[in-house]
Formats: C-alpha cells, structure tokens, sequence
C-alpha cells in the first residue's frame, strides 16, 4: 500500500486524485490539505480516514476539529500545519496540487524530508526551479510531472538520451477566445473565460487557459524538469486537446503521447509510475476521430506567452514578478475590479517596474511576492482614479 499525502485535496487535482485512489484501492491517504473548504474535508477524513489534515484558515481548522471530534484524525493549520502534512512520517508521495506560489515551501518540506513528489502545482517550480531541482537531486526522490503536457513530455522522453532531443513541441488548446483579436477581447466577462472548451478545472488556471499566461507558465515548468532551453520549447495550438504534447529528436522523429482530455490520466500516471494501470473511460477512436490540428499560437493578442518568454530570458527573480503579478490580477478579474486584457497589461507593467535578483533564495521569493502584490494593487487603484 502505497502512502500518499494529497495538498489541494479540495480542488480539481486534489478530487481527481482522491479518485484515482479510490478506483485502485491499493493506495492508503496518510494526509491532506486545503484552503478553506472543511465541508469537502469532512467527507474526504470519512472516506480516507488521514492521520493529518491541514485547513489553512484557523477558523476553519477550528470547525472542522468539531465536525470530526469522532475521527482519530490531527487537525492543523497555516503553513506551520502545511508543511507538517508535507514531511508526515509514514507519507511516500505527496502530490503537490495546491494552486498558486503557497505550494512552494510545503514542496521543498516534503523534498527535503524525502517525499517522491507528483507535481500539479505549476507555481512553484516557475518560481523556485533552480532551487528544487537540485534539491530533487540531492535528496534523490522522484519529481513526477502531473500537468498533462509535461506528462506528456515525460512519456516520450521513456527510454530516450537526453543529448538527442533537439525540440519539445509544447501544446495548448488555445482556450476559450481562440482566433478572437484583442479589440474582441475588452469586454469579455469572468464568466464567460471560465467557460473552458476542454479541460474542467479550478478557477485561476481556467483564467490562465484563456490569457494563456497558462502556457507560459507551462513553458517556464519544462525548462525545468527537462532542462531544456525555453529557444527550443515551441508552443503550438491543438484545439482538440488530444495531442498533449511531443518530443522531436535529432533524427527528425517526433514522437507524440495522445489521449482522450482526462486529468486522471497524467495524475495516475505519476502516482504509478513506471506502471500503467487500467483506468476507465472513453478511448480515442481513430476511425471516427476526424482530423487532429495545430495552428501557430497568436502572440500579439495572447501577450502574455510573450511575456513569459521574455520573463524566461531574463530569469532569476523574473519569472517570480510575471507568476505573482498574475496571480494577483487573476484574482482581481474574477472579483470583477479589473478588465480581461489588464491583466497581461500589469504582468508587463510589474515586470517592466522590477529590478531582477539573480538566483532568489526562498525568502527573497517571498518578498518579491508580496511587493509585486502590492504593486498590482497600487497599479489597480491608480487606473480606477484615472476612469
Ligand atoms: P483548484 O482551485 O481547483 O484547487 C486548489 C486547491 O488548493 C484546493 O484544494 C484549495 O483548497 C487549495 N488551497 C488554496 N489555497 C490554499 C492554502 N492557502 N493552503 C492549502 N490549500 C490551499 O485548483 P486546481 O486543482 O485546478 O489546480 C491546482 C494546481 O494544479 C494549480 O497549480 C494548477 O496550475 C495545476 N494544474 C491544474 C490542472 C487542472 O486540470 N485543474 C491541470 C494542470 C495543472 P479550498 O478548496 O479549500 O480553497
Ligand atoms: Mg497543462
């Protein structure tokens, strides 16, 4: 019985990964986490019946103890709680699926403490790569990429040299406003960019699809974990979202991972890793499929893969500024207060304002955060007065 830890066990990772448990029972929850959500919690501590959980908020974790007083279950809170569900004694792998930079030092916790890691939480190595990845090294656990293209990456690299990759063909669906022009794109609503043509997923990503900001962060995660140079990572559109991504060799050969869009796929492929397991659900059926195509993504309206790219050049602390001032004026969106497109004109804005620290330390990540928060806010106030 393999021992896993879920952290964002609340969210569309987190279900779907309770799921895919639930569906081998072979494996044991030895911990889980989330945000606010203790009702979500209940049920999960009655079904999985976890040693820890953590509820990030203090109030929540203070009713949820209630709730649950006949459970043999520890209830914790904030980040001190965070990262003890992280470096839990028993826990083989922990499945980091917490959405945004808050996933960072639970990440490094459960590395450090010599967890195997199926990574989901894109944030965290967009921001802290060069210090996971020798970490991950040192520590000599396994890093699982859990997001579908870098599963997808990981498959086709199976058995391959390293030395003979010479491209990675990164996909995208090209999210909800696919061929619209940014004129068209003033007006849109939040709800209408969490209508997601393909994937079901948490609200921030869901925005993050439609800015495709999404992808860049996608771009930024692969330089990572394939140390690969973002000048030969090329995003190309596959509005079928069937092609997940591909690997193309010295040789010319590309070789591809297909599949139906089901995040269950790459989620069971990490916590199973090197098996594969049976896993229900729809097959792809070349015969009635139709056609598969990719279109060269729109950079001057979707600046914000632009964007990435330059935060990719510049790096150290870069990348850092374009994650936290998205995440902020992500949230600004969905509460309303600002317009679609401001939020890729502020990423530019923050990232223009910062001056790069080369190699952040966990601490400076942080700070960087938090003053790129502050300046999003300060921007955002500043254009109301302007209207
Ligand atoms: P959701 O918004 O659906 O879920 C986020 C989870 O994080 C919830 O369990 C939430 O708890 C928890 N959380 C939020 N804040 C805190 C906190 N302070 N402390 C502890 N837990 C917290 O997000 P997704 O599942 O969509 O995404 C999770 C990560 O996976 C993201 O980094 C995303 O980019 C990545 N990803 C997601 C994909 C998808 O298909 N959804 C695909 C590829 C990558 P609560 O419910 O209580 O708020
Ligand atoms: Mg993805």
């Amino acid at each position: 019985m393999k021992k896993v830890a879920v952290l964002g066990s609340t969210g569309s990772i987190g279900m779907q990964t309770l799921e895919v448990v639930r569906m081998n029972q072979d494996m044991t929850i030895t911990a889980l986490a989330a945000g606010s959500n203790i009702e979500r919690l209940e049920e999960q501590i009655r079904e999985f019946h976890p040693k820890m959980v953590c509820v990030f908020d203090e109030k929540g974790a203070k009713e949820l103890r209630v709730r649950t007083a006949d459970c043999s279950v520890r209830i914790v809170s904030g980040m001190d709680g965070l990262i003890e569900c992280a470096v839990l004694a028993e826990t083989e792998m922990v499945v980091a699926a917490v959405v945004g930079m808050i996933g960072i030092r639970p990440t490094i916790a459960a590395i450090q403490a010599g967890k195997d890691i199926a990574l989901a939480n894109k944030e965290t190595l967009v921001t802290a790569g060069h210090i996971i990845m020798p970490l991950v090294k040192q520590c000599k656990v396994r890093l699982l990429p859990v997001d579908s293209e870098h599963s997808a990456i990981f498959q086709a690299l199976n058995g391959e040299r390293a030395q003979d990759l010479s491209r990675i063909w990164l996909t995208a669906s090209g999210g909800p406003f696919r061929g619209r022009k940014r004129e068209e794109l003033k007006e849109v609503r939040a709800k209408d960019a969490l209508k997601h043509p393909n994937w079901a997923m948490g609200r921030k990503i869901t925005i993050d699809s439609a800015t495709m900001v999404n992808k860049g962060l996608e771009v930024m995660e692969a330089t990572w974990l394939f140390h690969v140079e973002a000048e030969r990572i090329q995003v190309v559109v596959q509005p079928q979202s069937i092609v997940h991504s591909m690997v193309e060799y010295t040789d010319g050969s590309v070789i591809a991972q297909l599949g139906t869009p089901d995040m269950k796929l790459p989620i069971q492929y990490a916590l199973y890793y090197p098996q594969r397991r049976y896993l229900p659900g729809r097959r792809l059926d070349f015969l009635t499929l139709g056609s598969i195509t990719f279109e060269k993504p729109d950079m001057d309206t979707f600046c914000g893969l632009a964007l990435a790219y330059e935060a990719i050049r510049t790096g150290g602390s870069m990348p850092t500024v374009y994650n936290a001032a998205n995440e902020r004026a992500v949230a600004l969106f969905l509460e309303g207060r600002i317009g679609f497109l401001t939020i890729t004109e502020l990423i530019e804005e923050a990232m223009r304002a910062h001056r790069p620290v080369r190699d952040p330390d966990i601490d400076e990540i942080l700070n960087i955060e938090r003053d790129t928060y502050d300046f999003i806010e300060e921007k955002c106030r500043y254009r109301k007065e302007q209207d």
